[in-house]
């Protein structure tokens, strides 16, 4: 076991269920900052409000869900999401496998 080991502890996230390094408090790296930028506020990191870059797929999909039901164009959603159109497809399809 190195030094750097300790520090690079995976871990589920205790605020968000999701997986990432493991920072402090049982929360992700990721979140953990997200907690520090909002001043440190006794009830937690505040929830997730866009997807960072890597394995977020799956909130970056629930922002594409909330951007169709304000009826935004595909376009635009591609863009605010910044990802192809063709990916939102692939959301498309993910999300009609996932509801039936
Ligand atoms: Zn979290």
């Amino acid at each position: 076991m190195t030094a750097a080991k300790k520090y690079r502890r995976w871990c589920v996230c205790a605020c968000c269920g999701l997986e990432g390094w493991h920072s402090s408090n049982g929360w992700r790296h990721a979140c953990y900052q997200r907690w520090v930028y909002a001043g440190r506020p006794d009830s937690g990191p505040p929830p997730p409000r866009r997807a960072g870059r890597g394995a977020e797929a799956a909130s970056r999909i629930e922002d594409y869900v909330e951007l169709r039901s304000w009826q935004v164009p595909r376009e635009e959603a591609a863009e605010r999401l910044g990802v192809s159109i063709r990916t939102l497809f692939r959301y498309d399809r993910r999300l009609k496998a996932g509801a039936s």
